[in-house]
């Protein structure tokens, strides 16, 4: 499964935010794993379509799709030299499939910020640079190997050997190797580099309790979302602390909680879709009968394998899938009124799932 890794300096909200992620998930109905790793927190992915979905075509009971996050402790300055936890650090942050990146975006004097003073931009640069130099330092491990064998006319490492060339020069600048434009083939080749830099990033200001409702208020938040902007990413608020608070209350507590604030709803779930939408995490429906079930696949997954998602037969004796676009359903108001206007769709082993289809996969047993 794909996950995405929790990743700042010490004292930032990580821990924080983790707990609040795991204590929303360890509240779900379906909680698919007994034991499971303590860096591992499941959630679930709040999605109002479910409920619609719900209400048009009932079935018993709603099942939401989930993810995983992984929580990756302790960077220090001098990671890629191998300090402190560092290897291992590196190590971790290798496993993940996309990094939310979380600064401190919060005054408070009683808690020691590594470096002193609060500056968010200067802790993401601290970051970025380990990172970046750990790249470097594989990419120059990697060519020495490959020129070696390019030499040799290796067709492979020639190819390897353009790439790697294309990519050193963007690192010795100090951007990021997601920064570059790559073909399908070079991104190929790019993938089985397992280059820190290469990942997705969601950057994550963990702003004080007052900026909750709307982070723009606050100055860090601004310096973040400036600084992800220019490197064409997104930048979250978060007041991880009180998301805490709020992710251990009772259903009726919490909306009191969230409507004090002046809130929709948990700033945790705005973290969560747009984790899920940086792993390139999508969601198709099955409704009607037992349950209306929220299914997670990777974008550009065709029907066949996503029949497999649900079991291995569907997959296997996929004939044809019957869809319709959550949007139709939504506004025609019916299934039999999606029938009528010609919008429930039979598509077939080519079909490329999109986001929002209702699906009853037809196979042969
Ligand atoms: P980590 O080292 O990044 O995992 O940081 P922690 O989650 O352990 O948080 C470090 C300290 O900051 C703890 O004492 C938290 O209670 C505190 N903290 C975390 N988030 C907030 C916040 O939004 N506001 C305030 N005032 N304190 C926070």
């Amino acid at each position: 499964a794909l996950t995405a890794g929790i990743v700042g300096l010490p004292n930032v909200g990580k821990s924080t935010l983790f707990n609040a992620i795991t204590k929303a998930g360890a509240e779900m109905a379906n909680y698919p794993f007994a034991t499971i790793d303590p860096n591992v927190g499941m959630v679930e992915v709040p999605d109002k379509r479910l409920d619609r979905i719900q209400e048009l075509i009932p079935a018993k009971k709603i099942v939401p799709t989930t993810f995983e996050f992984t929580d990756i402790a302790g960077i220090v300055k001098g990671a890629s030299k191998g300090e402190g936890l560092g290897n291992k650090f590196l190590e971790n942050i290798r496993q993940v499939d996309a990094i939310v990146h979380v600064v401190r975006a919060f005054d408070d004097d009683n808690i020691t910020h590594v470096t002193g003073k609060v500056d968010p931009v200067d802790d993401i640069q601290t970051i970025n640079l380990e990172l970046g130099i750990a790249d470097l330092d594989a990419v120059n491990k990697r060519l020495g190997k490959v020129q070696r064998a390019a030499k040799g006319k290796d067709e492979e490492a020639l190819a390897e050997l353009a790439v790697l060339n294309k990519i050193k020069p963007v690192l010795e600048a100090g951007k990021p190797v997601r920064s570059i434009d790559f073909d399908e083939d070079e991104q190929k080749i790019v993938k089985g580099f397992f280059l820190l830099t290469s990942k997705p990033v969601l950057y994550v200001a963990n702003v004080s309790e007052d900026d909750m409702a709307d982070s723009t208020a606050s100055k860090y938040f601004q310096q973040v979302k400036e600084f992800a902007e220019s490197e064409g990413e997104q930048a979250i608020g978060i007041a991880a602390e009180t998301e805490e608070e709020i992710a251990e209350l009772d259903d009726a507590d919490k909306a009191d909680f969230l409507e004090a604030e002046g809130v929709e709803e948990p700033g945790l779930n705005k973290l969560i879709r747009a984790s899920y939408k940086l792993l390139g995490l999508e969601t198709f429906f099955t409704a009607g009968g037992k349950e209306t079930k929220a299914w997670t696949y990777l974008k550009g997954t065709k029907a066949p394998q996503a029949a497999g998602i649900i079991h291995s037969d569907f997959e296997r004796g996929f004939i044809r899938a019957e869809v319709m676009a959550f949007d139709d359903l939504d506004k025609l108001g019916s299934e039999q009124a999606v029938k009528e206007a010609g919008k429930l769709r039979v598509e077939g082993k080519e079909y490329v799932m999109s986001d929002g289809d209702i699906v009853n996969f037809r196979f042969n047993v």
